[in-house]
This record gives C-alpha cells, structure tokens and sequence, in this order.
C-alpha cells in the first residue's frame, strides 16, 4: 500500500447515508452516492476507473478521498471431488480461506468471518492461529464474490447457498456479520434463507441476533449435550452452560418459528456411549432443531478418532426414534485440507 493510500478511507466502510453525505459536502447531486452505492455493492467494483457512468471528476474525486480496499485470490486448489479452496489475501497482506462446495444441484460457498479465531475448540485446526482480527462486512462481501465468480466459471451457475463456517466465530463479529449479509443478499439476490450462520453457541449473542428478526439459517456446533465433555472439548464453553445456550436457542425459535441444525462430531472415547445419545435426544426435545452429525476431518494435532459407523448409527436410530430429523454428512475436500475444522492456512504462510 502507498503511503499516500494508507491515509485515504476506504470506502467500503461508508454506508449509503455517509456516502450522500460525503457527495453534498462536494456539493454533489444526491444520487451520485446510489450510483457510487451500486457500483460497490452490486457490480463489486474493485476500481473508480470501473464506474463508468460517473464523470471523470466525480471518479477523480472519489480517487483523492478514498480507497476501495478488496481481497485477492492468492491461490486456488481443487479436490477429486470438484471441492476448491482460496486462499484469500486481505488489503494488509493477512490471509483467510474460502471453499467453494459443488453437489449435483447445489453450489455452496463456505466463508470465513475472522482471521483466525478466538475460541478454543481442541478439534478444530482454526483454533491453533488464535484470533488477528475481524474481517469487515467488504471483506466477507468479497469472499462470496469470488466464490460465485468462480461458480459461474467452473459450474455454470451462480451461488445456491452460503454457510459462515469458514474460519472464526460469526457471533464474535457480531456486527459486521450481519452487514456483510445485508449485502450480500441486495448484491446477489439471493433469499437470506439460504444463508447459514454457524456458531459454537454463544448465548447473549444468539439473544440479541434474534431480536433483529433475522432471516437467516442458524446453526450451532454442540458436539455433546453434555456439560462436561462440552467444556472439555469446547472449553470457551465452561463460560456458556448449556442450560443457558438452550434458553437463547428456545428465544431464538420464538422469535425466529425457524429450527436450529445441531452441528454434531462424534468421537471413540469422547461421546460414543448411550449416556451422550440420550443426552443429545434429551436436549433436542428441548429445543426444535435438527441435527446434522458431520465427518470427523482428522488435523494435524490432537488426539481425537473418529467413533465407528456402529455409534453413528446408533444415534440416528435415537433420534429417528424421537423423531428428530437428522442427517448424516460426508466431509468434501478432504484431500486439500478444505474440509470442516481443517482450514488452517496451511499452505500459505500467515504474514505478520
Ligand atoms: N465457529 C463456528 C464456525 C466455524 S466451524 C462454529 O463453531 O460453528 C464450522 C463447523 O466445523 C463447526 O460445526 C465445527 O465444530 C466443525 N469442525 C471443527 N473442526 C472440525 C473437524 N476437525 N472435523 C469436522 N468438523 C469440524
């Protein structure tokens, strides 16, 4: 970044209020700051030079003010299974990574919302890079670009779905989370229902999420219904007991009639037994939700093996039992270390 860069603002960081408030101060027309609003946030321009339907001044203007900060696609992989991950440089040479998820019908772009993350899952590779900081909404709004650029090129169609469980914890960037949503449903069209939040369960943030009548997906990572294996695999979580996780989550659905997925790993000697089942089954009936048992993707430390086809599908009887939906889902791109828990930065060494 030049020096004289360093000084400018970056646009990005306006919203549309601040940005007609910069363009009547220049004793600018209105509506320049709905076209300016367009261009970023719409068409994701990267450039004032792109913003063809502003005169050569208003552009040279916006140039003397501001910067328009964006990501760049640093390094791309593909998995055998059609899986890609980038790895995503930030505007201070910090990196994140993205995965973009291809089915049969669906394309599904898996985003960070921090670089690294503050929480301590011991399972979770992320957790090993501590948190460096927020992403801006700019910054997770890029991410999906480039993923539904990437769709459209490899797959022919755009974005179907976007899950925030890439690196970081959504509700700890409460507020450039949501803003990052807002544009990216005006930006694509896309209906926010096919937008997923994941956290590892933070109460006071799922309380307060959903006094915004949100209309997004939430899904919590829970892992065991237990309090003390929780806190053993999860320790951030000796602060958030479970009952009061399941009091946000009971406000949540009636604010919200939306179910929330339990996201579920399921590990030899850690909650494999009929005691864990029944306290899954126990805490589902508490609160509507479903569960989705995922894959344990091996990482690079850790002691954890993931339990035998037996114990996952003792589980599923249960909950059938109980008529609880659950679904059990295959990891995609494993082989490049995009998988769930595995993004890590891997292979790109984080700058300082
Ligand atoms: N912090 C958020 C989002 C990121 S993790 C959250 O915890 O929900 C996205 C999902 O991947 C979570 O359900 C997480 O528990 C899961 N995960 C973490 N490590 C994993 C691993 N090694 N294998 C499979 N899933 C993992």
């Amino acid at each position: 970044m030049s020096a004289e860069n360093a000084t400018k603002r970056d646009i990005r960081a306006l919203d549309l209020r601040a940005l007609q408030a910069f363009f009547s101060e220049h004793n600018q027309q209105a509506f320049r700051a709905d076209q300016v609003y367009q261009w970023l946030w719409q068409k994701g321009a990267h450039h004032f030079d792109e913003m063809t339907n502003l005169s050569k001044t208003t552009r040279a203007l916006l140039d003397a003010h501001f910067v328009i900060n964006h990501i760049a696609v640093d390094r791309q992989q593909r998995s055998s299974d059609q899986t890609i991950k980038n790895a995503i440089r930030l505007h201070d040479g910090l990196t994140v990574e993205s995965v973009l998820i291809p089915t049969e019908t669906r394309s599904t772009a898996c985003v960070s919302s921090q670089v690294g993350c503050s929480l301590d899952c011991t399972f979770c590779a992320t957790s090993q890079l501590k948190r460096m900081r927020n992403l801006n909404p700019d910054e997770i709004y890029d991410q999906v670009m480039a993923l539904d650029r990437q769709s459209q090129l490899y797959f022919g169609r755009p974005l179907s779905n976007i899950v925030f469980m890439g690196m970081g914890e959504p509700l700890m960037n409460y507020k450039n989370v949501i803003a990052a949503v807002e544009r990216i449903t005006e930006g694509l069209g896309l209906s926010p229902k096919r937008i997923t939040i994941s956290t590892s369960g933070v109460p006071k943030m799922i309380e307060k999420l959903a006094d915004e009548n949100p209309r997004f997906q939430l899904a919590v990572s829970l892992h065991s219904a237990r309090e003390k294996v929780r806190n053993q695999i999860m320790p951030f979580s000796t602060s958030f007991d479970l009952e009061t996780l399941q009091k946000s989550l009971q406000y949540w659905y009636q604010q919200t009639r939306s179910k929330i997925t339990f996201e579920y790993l399921i590990w030899k000697g850690i909650n494999d037994t009929q005691e864990d089942i029944d306290a899954l089954v126990a805490y589902c009936k508490r609160v509507p939700s479903k569960v989705n048992i995922i894959e344990y993707n091996p990482t690079d430390f850790g002691n954890f093996e993931a339990a035998d086809h037996k114990v996952i599908e003792a589980y599923k009887k249960a909950l059938e039992r109980a008529r609880i939906t659950v679904t059990v889902r295959r990891s995609r791109g494993k082989d490049i270390d995009a998988a769930c828990g595995q993004l890590a930065n891997k292979l790109i060494p984080l700058e300082s």
